[in-house]
């Protein structure tokens, strides 16, 4: 028998996983018609209802706006877990897990977008996402 973990990548038209095996990141959207930018992509912009936008890679590394934890999470996640919010330069605010031990975590500290498991379901089925980490010494 063979064991192969079945992994599922979650919302693959805004976070994008090289398969070159460079660092995973996010995309924002720039609308055609108004400039103004989103994230996450929109099928319609909502300031001026075009529907082109230009798809730009993001910075992978932004600041911790706010966060939380949960010590009693749902089924297929694993406790405790950090939910929190991430500025980045271009005005856009992220929501993620965070993958740093609560105790370590503060308001504003740098975190950068990679990839991990969010959810493992009773057969084992992962959902990939994207998560918060530390910044690593010259992931930069
Ligand atoms: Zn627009």
């Amino acid at each position: 028998m063979t064991e192969k973990t079945e992994q599922v990548i979650f919302h693959p038209d805004f976070f994008k996983i090289p398969e070159d095996g460079s660092k995973p990141y996010l995309v924002e959207s720039k609308c055609r018609g108004c400039g103004k930018l989103w994230f996450p992509k929109l099928p319609i912009c909502p300031a001026c209802l075009s529907e082109t936008f230009d798809d730009t890679p993001m910075e992978r590394v932004g600041k911790l706006y706010s966060y939380t934890v949960m010590y009693i999470p749902q089924p297929g996640l694993k406790a405790p877990l950090a939910i929190g919010y991430v500025d980045f330069s271009n005005g856009v605010r992220v929501g993620a897990q965070i993958d740093v031990l609560p105790e370590k975590i503060q308001i504003g500290m740098d975190l950068q977008v990679e990839s991990g498991v969010i959810r493992e379901d009773k057969t084992g089925k992962q959902t990939i996402s994207y998560v918060f980490r530390e910044v690593s010494e010259g992931g930069k």
